[in-house]
């Protein structure tokens, strides 16, 4: 560039010198020669001219070729024209001096023409020089600039474009990539920047590498010793991990297992279909699968199993929104519990069925004192005997709760499922809550329209839950109040309802009432907190439906739905 720079000055000066010298020389020709040729000629148009004028004219351009004399012998011939002169306007000669004057004007204006033809002659010369030197100089910026044009956009683009590539290598994680450009360009301090990033990028990237690899080997020996199987899936169900204990269950070598799609092991597998049902139907049923448990067979038994579903989701760097990029299928072994459970499920069916027989006894033996044939009980005695008979039958209502509880937990409830008229079923259900009622002043408000359908139901369970829920009416009521049993048909479902008007259900229960020993905390009144678990699942049994509305403080209803026949 630099040499293009002064290429181009060079040029300037050749230029301006060149046209300089021939300004100077037309100049001459015209100061020097051109002018004594006007002189001469108006010389010339005056000599034949004898009038005063014509000879001041004469002396006027004589003068100024005195002082214009440019030529080699310009001036000798200027000086014999002036002695010529000056004899012809003495008037010592006569006219016959001026052929020899008009000679000596001729012998002038020869020789500035010839000056005027050397010095033409030079200044073709000088514009030939110029033309020269010009044209060498114009040639060589010519060529500079077309080197340059043909190199610099490329060695400019060139190290861009190999620093380019390196850049995107090395945000490709390829941290040995180099860039090599000339050290002597302003490129190879660039270069030598980005290669020492690179390395230490790459030391960086090594050094966490194997920090990343211990931590891998932590986190996957920390896995395999898990008691519990854990299955690894990435966002397209392909299995990226499984402990041993997974292994085992699947009954599949690591290699059959690991890597696969668990879409196609599921073809095969029952286990993995049921594993990975919920996660290919994207149905979320944790809830479920916790309440009802795998039963798979490991450890040479039946054991059962928990899963537990982890959704694992991301937010990946400069992103907003999470994404999942995979799940975690965890199989909690709860063998240990689901035996205890049993155990105590029989341990409970054992007992209550082993009290049934003595209280039955004591109801015999109650009833035998009552009968006034044996002796006469005073007035003492009967009220001794009616409290025994009070605790007698409450002993009967609590085991055969626990004894219902015991067939739905083991779930072995039997049911005899005929059509039954819902009127007869209620009545048998009013009826053995009766004496309750009364001992409480409380009355029933029964609608029941005539003409319903039969529904297909248990008989004695369906009348068993609606004493359980009458029951419950009475106990939760205010003494002298009414309950409401209706009965009432629709879209071939019966709907039996029980509505109080007593103390009612606070809201944050109204979902709890129907678990397993779950009472109303504060409630006074005795009861298992077995009664709604077991009627609820009398109902669905029955593929019916049982649900509760509450006013807190104002009473509740509870509603029964069953199928009619259809
Ligand atoms: P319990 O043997 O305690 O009555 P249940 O399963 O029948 O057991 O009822 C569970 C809890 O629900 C009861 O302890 C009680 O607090 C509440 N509950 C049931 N029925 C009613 C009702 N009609 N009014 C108010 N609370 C009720």
């Amino acid at each position: 560039m630099g040499l293009l720079f002064l290429f181009i000055i060079l040029l300037g000066v050749a230029g301006i010198g060149y046209i300089n010298v021939m300004k100077s020389d037309t100049e001459n020709i015209l100061v020097a020669n051109y002018n004594t040729l006007v002189y001469a000629r108006n010389m010339l148009s005056t000599l034949d001219d004898n009038s005063q004028q014509a000879t001041k004219t004469f002396e006027a351009n004589l003068k100024k070729q005195e002082a214009n004399i440019t030529e080699i012998g310009e001036k000798e011939t200027t000086i014999d024209l002036r002695n010529n002169f000056e004899l012809f306007k003495s008037g010592k000669v006569d006219n016959s001096i001026i052929p020899t004057m008009r000679k000596e004007i001729y012998r002038l204006m020869e020789m500035n023409m010839q000056g005027i033809q050397r010095k033409s002659d030079l200044a073709k010369e000088t514009a030939n020089t110029a033309n020269f030197w010009i044209a060498i100089t114009g040639t060589l910026c010519i060529l500079i600039a077309f080197t340059l044009l043909i190199n610099l956009p490329s060695s400019i683009a060139n190290p861009i474009k190999e620093l380019m590539e390196s850049i995107k290598l090395i945000s490709e994680r390829k941290y040995s990539e180099r860039v090599h450009f000339e050290s002597h360009s302003e490129y190879g301090e660039l270069a030598k920047s980005f290669n020492s990033m690179a390395e230490k990028l790459q030391e960086y990237n090594n050094s966490n590498l194997a920090k990343l690899m211990i931590e891998k080997k932590r986190i996957e020996a920390l896995i395999n010793n898990m008691q519990d199987p854990v299955i690894g899936l990435d966002e397209n169900l392909k299995v990226i991990f499984a402990n041993e204990e997974a292994i085992k269950i699947t009954g599949l070598s690591h290699a059959d297992f690991v890597g696969q799609p668990a879409t196609s092991l599921a073809l095969h597998n029952d286990l993995i279909r049921s594993l990975v049902k919920d996660l290919m139907t994207e149905d979320n049923n944790d809830e479920k699968s916790k309440a009802n448990p795998l039963v798979i067979y490991a450890d040479g038994k039946e054991s059962y199993f928990e899963k537990e579903t982890l959704h694992i989701s991301i937010k990946p760097t400069g992103e907003e929104t999470q994404t999942i990029i995979g799940h975690v299928l965890v199989l909690r072994n709860v063998t240990q519990y689901k035996e205890l459970d049993f155990a105590k499920t029989n341990f409970i069916a054992t007992i209550s069925h082993e009290f049934k027989t003595p209280i039955s006894s004591i109801k015999m033996s109650l009833q035998l004192l009552e009968n006034e044939q044996i002796g006469n009980l005073n007035a003492e005695q009967k009220n001794l005997v009616d409290s025994i008979k009070d605790d007698a039958n409450r002993l009967l209502i609590i085991t055969s709760e626990l004894l219902n509880m015991t067939q739905v937990e083991s779930g072995n409830i039997q049911l005899s499922i005929m059509p039954a008229d819902p009127a007869e079923i209620l009545t048998i259900a009013v009826n053995a809550t009766k004496t309750q009622a009364e001992q409480k002043q409380i009355k029933f408000d029964v609608s029941c329209p005539e003409g319903l359908p039969r529904i297909q139901a248990d008989n004695d369970k369906t009348a068993w839950v609606l004493t359980n829920l009458i029951s419950n009416a009475i106990r939760y009521s205010h003494d002298n109040s009414i309950i409401y049993l209706s009965i009432t048909s629709e879209n071939n479902k019966v709907k039996f309802s029980v509505k109080d008007t007593g103390q009612g259900i606070s809201p944050q229960y109204k979902d709890k009432i129907f678990d397993r020993y779950f009472r109303v905390p504060g409630t006074k009144k005795e009861g298992t907190g077995l009664g709604l678990t077991i009627s609820k699942e009398f109902i669905e049994a029955q593929g019916g439906l049982i649900t509760v509305e509450s006013e807190f403080g104002a009473g509740s209803t509870f509603t029964v739905t069953l199928n009619s026949v259809a």
